[in-house]
């Protein structure tokens, strides 16, 4: 027997039924998967109403989460996540929401505050240790380069650019607020990196890329690495490793499916300043 409803095919066939049933479900949980990542799940803004202690409670268990799922291995991002205070570079509306594993919207167009796992993954993936010279490219709310800073120490040192004017004045405002002065932020496209800090040790794109912006590549280190997702906004994409070797030579490597807002400007999905 065959019906059609709303222009879905239906054959009332025991088996045929039972193997849509299971890819309906399949195809359910990927589009609730997705849905999640495009952030389009995002709680409703509301007025902070969690207590300092709450939140610091809430910080002590993501991490531990963290380590649980083998996102998080070295002990300077550990510590650097203990440490750095998530919810002041959350927008007051969502800051109780600062410890779920979704990403929140931030002031400007196209930013958001990355998933609290999606730090460790980057970060391990590059290595990011001690004295690290540091070149991060989407600096959003600020919150990646302050965990950065903790992890480079000292000797170490932080540039973040960021392309959106309002989203850029945010990131300073929660820079300054938190007391990490020594960060370089620039107002600018990253795509283009930046030259007068480069060679860099390490450089970390938070947006998603048609291919790796070859300025970046230029003002890695011989024995430095890089990474970025590459591919469509649209779509998840892939969080590719690159490493360049003490020769010269280049190898890339898959980390993992992300989710990640377009980059911009000269190397970007849209030239838009
Ligand atoms: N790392 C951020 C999350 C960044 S979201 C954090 O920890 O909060 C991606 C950011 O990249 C957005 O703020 C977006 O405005 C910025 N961006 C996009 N294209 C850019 C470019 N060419 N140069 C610098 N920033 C860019």
């Amino acid at each position: 027997m065959y019906s059609r409803k709303l222009g879905v095919s239906v054959v009332h066939d025991e088996k045929t039924t039972k193997v849509r049933v299971y890819v309906c479900v399949i195809v359910a949980c990927k589009v609730v998967g997705l849905v999640k990542m495009l952030g389009w799940m995002v709680p409703p803004p509301k007025k902070p109403e969690k207590t300092r202690e709450e939140l610091l409670r809430e910080r002590r268990e993501k991490v531990r989460w963290l380590v649980e799922q083998g996102f998080l291995r070295s002990q300077r991002i550990l510590k650097a996540m203990m440490k750095v205070p998530r919810e002041e570079f959350v927008p007051e509306p969502y800051r109780d929401y600062a410890y779920l594993e979704v990403p929140l919207p931030l002031p400007g167009s196209d930013a958001t505050i990355s998933c609290p796992h999606s730090y460790p993954l980057f970060y391990e993936a590059l290595d990011l240790g001690e004295n690290d010279r540091f070149l991060e490219v989407g600096a959003g709310s600020g919150y990646g380069a302050a965990l950065a800073r903790e992890i480079v120490g000292e000797e170490g040192s932080v540039a973040t650019i960021e392309i959106d004017e309002e989203t850029y004045k945010f990131a300073k405002r929660n820079l300054e607020r938190t007391g990490y002065l020594d960060i370089l932020l620039l107002l600018g496209d990253g795509s283009l990196g930046y030259s007068p800090g480069a060679p860099y040790d390490k450089i970390c794109i938070t947006a998603a890329c048609p291919k790796i912006p070859n300025p970046l590549i230029r003002q890695l280190k011989p024995g430095g690495k890089l990474i970025a997702p590459i591919g469509r906004p649209e779509l998840v994409q892939d969080l590719v490793l690159l490493e360049k070797g003490r020769d010269g030579s280049l190898k890339t490597s898959f980390v993992e499916e992300v989710l990640y807002v377009p980059l911009r400007g000269r190397y970007g999905w849209s030239k838009r300043p």
